[in-house]
C-alpha cells in the first residue's frame, strides 16, 4: 500500500501524524509528509484509521 498527502488540502492539523507516526511526520512547512513508501504492512491498518480520519481527506491510498 502507498500514501500520498494532497497538499493542497492539508491543513496540519495533525491527525495523521498522531494516529500513524510510522507513515506520517510534520515537518516545517506546516503539512505533513509520508516517510515510508510503501507502507509498512504492519502500519497498514493504522494508516487507513489516518486517512479515514483526516479532517479535509486529504490522504490518498493506494493498494
Ligand atoms: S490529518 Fe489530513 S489535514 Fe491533518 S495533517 Fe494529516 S493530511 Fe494534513
Amino acid at each position: 500500500m502507498r500514501a500520498r498527502v494532497i497538499e493542497e488540502e492539508c491543513i496540519g492539523d495533525g491527525t495523521c501524524v498522531d494516529e500513524c507516526p510510522e507513515v506520517f511526520e510534520m515537518r516545517d512547512d506546516g503539512l505533513a509528509h509520508v516517510i515510508a513508501d510503501p507502507v509498512p504492512p504492519e502500519a497498514e491498518e493504522k494508516c487507513r484509521s489516518a486517512c479515514e480520519n483526516c479532517p479535509v481527506d486529504a490522504i490518498e491510498l493506494e493498494e
